[in-house]
């Protein structure tokens, strides 16, 4: 044990004694507490990990009484004319983990959580859980809680808790975005409320910047949040003016190395914003009723590049292009694309149909299923999406004519360092293969991931490690010089070997 740092190990009542001015809630979760140690923000966690199995869920509180927490402790700070702090925190990954291992692991991974950031927290500090994935720390009254300090211990948090977590089901790993916002000594009209509004603000922005980021609150969030519900007004006149399109990551074939495909992906390249990515526009899209919309642009910008880069000599046998439910949904969609593909000269086969796995699970039969049928028939390439994370039914991936598997990240990341991970790919890919499916593997970020796929006979490969998304201007550079560097491997293998 790391005596150093523990300076006092305090029963639960005292601290409840010292901690509250009556109210009921508060003495409730007080209680709750096995322990906390007095440590000055220790650098490890894993001294505290022991006691996580000590029965923490009856922590998790609601927002109000996490309103309430915050408020005695900004009347504390104020009555002592102190400064005090509130951290929103989220475990981003723990519904997949629980999808994967069941609701059991996920009760034992946010004890051992909510174990390690009490093990990180002073004695006056205090930490619960206020949802499903998401904890709050309050920091006590203190002389210094200036951003420099709230960042280094933001970070040390997120380091903290980003730790492999072992369980009985295995090693589980999480990604943590953070927002907190620190109220000064000197202002005099703060609240718990706002305190806790003001750190789930910056924990939203944190997350929309995510995975594994941090945010403090700032007055111009305020304004940036009205500025993107500004923007979502915007979204028409972007789609008119061609500021939608999508930029395109490449997929590479593990066997030969070469570039099996790119996959299009919109971006929102906003004259003043800068590059705008999906997930910050997609919802808007999908509420106006505007997805058949942006369907239309990428398919044309994805089939115009595809001629281009035929016409330049650029090996690119598919171009892949997300659907979503709406689109697949509509009637018509089988002959516009056809009538895509003819005006553009191009064989069925070089166009990919991204379907994600929720929008086959949620449709059993009817106009999805047709449409898929039918595109399939015309010689269309199927690949189903996110494939573990939405519940497709083996029936299912019979039933709709699917080529490839395109195997979640959250089934990848990590797989060359984590003997459960390998294991459920290996599940994986050895039932694609039983079925006679392709596979491709999302969300590759390392060499060490990228050589393990290989080896386990996953197809195809994309990811940050092989390329980011590029835009269509980049692409035919990062084609060629991609095809010299296999070739130049190719000659370094026949002259050494
Ligand atoms: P997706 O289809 O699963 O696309 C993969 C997402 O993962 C992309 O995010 C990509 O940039 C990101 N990604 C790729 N490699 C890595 C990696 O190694 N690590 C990490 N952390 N991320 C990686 P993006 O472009 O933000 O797109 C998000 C989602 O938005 C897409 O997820 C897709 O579902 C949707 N989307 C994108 N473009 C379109 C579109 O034109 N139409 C429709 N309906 N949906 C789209
Ligand atoms: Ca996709
Ligand atoms: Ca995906």
């Amino acid at each position: 044990m790391q005596g150093p740092h523990m300076l006092a190990f305090l029963p639960a009542l005292s601290l409840a004694g010292f901690w509250l001015g009556g109210e009921a809630v508060l003495v409730a979760v007080a209680l709750g507490l096995p322990a906390i140690y007095s440590v000055v923000y220790p650098h490890g966690v894993h001294r505290a990990e022991h006691l996580a199995r000590l029965p923490l869920s009856s922590d998790l509180v609601d927002i109000s009484s996490a309103q309430a927490m915050a408020e005695q402790v900004v009347e504390r700070a104020r009555t002592a004319n102190l400064s005090t702090a509130c951290f929103m925190i989220e475990a981003e990954g723990l519904d997949t983990i629980g999808r994967r291992s069941g609701n059991d692991s996920v009760e034992v991974l946010r004890d051992m959580i909510l174990g390690r950031l009490r093990g990180m927290l002073r004695r006056d500090d205090s930490a619960v859980r206020v949802g499903d994935s998401r904890f709050m720390v309050l920091l006590g009254p203190s002389l210094r809680h200036d951003l420099e300090t709230m960042l280094t211990l933001a970070a040390r948090f997120q380091r903290g808790l980003e730790e492999p977590l072992e369980t009985g089901t295995g090693t589980h790993f999480l990604s943590v975005s953070l927002g907190f916002h620190a109220i000064p000594a000197s202002v005099s009209d703060a609240t718990g409320s706002r305190l806790v509004d003001a750190a789930q603000t910056a924990l939203s922005e944190a997350m929309a910047n995510g995975p594994s980021a941090i945010r403090a609150w700032s007055d111009s969030m305020r304004a940036e949040r009205s500025a993107r519900l500004s923007l979502l007004g915007e979204i028409d006149r972007a789609l008119a003016r061609g500021q939608i399109q999508p930029w395109f990551q490449p997929q590479i074939c593990t066997s030969t190395g070469k570039i099996s495909g790119v996959e299009a992906l919109a971006r929102w390249i906003h004259p003043e914003r800068g590059i705008i990515p999906p997930g910050q526009f997609l919802g808007a899209l999908e509420e106006t009723g505007q997805m058949d919309r942006l369907g239309e642009v990428v398919l044309q910008h994805s089939l115009t590049a595809l001629r281009g880069w035929d016409e330049a000599g650029i090996d690119i046998p598919r171009i892949s292009v997300n659907f979503s439910g709406t689109e697949l949904r509509n009637p018509q969609l089988v002959e516009r694309i056809k009538w895509e593909l003819d005006r553009f000269g191009l064989m069925p086969g070089r166009l990919g149909i991204e379907v994600l796995e929720t929008v086959i699970a949620d449709s059993p039969e009817g106009v999805v299923a047709r449409n898929i049928m039918e595109l399939s028939d015309l010689g269309c390439h199927i690949d189903l999406d996110d494939f573990g994370t939405g519940h497709a039914s083996i029936t299912a991936l019979r039933r709709f004519p699917v080529n490839r598997l395109k195997i979640d990240r959250s089934f990848v990341s990590h797989v060359d360092r984590d003997e459960e991970q390998r294991r459920m790919l290996a599940a994986i890919l050895g039932l694609a293969d039983r079925l006679g499916l392709e596979t491709l593997a999302e969300g590759v970020e390392s060499v060490g991931e990228h050589a393990l796929l290989a080896q386990l006979g996953c197809d195809h490969v994309q990811g940050f490690g092989i390329a980011r998304p590029l835009p269509l201007e980049k692409v035919a550079d990062w084609a060629r010089a991609h095809t010299a560097r296999i070739a130049e491997a190719q000659n370094l293998g026949r002259s050494t070997g």
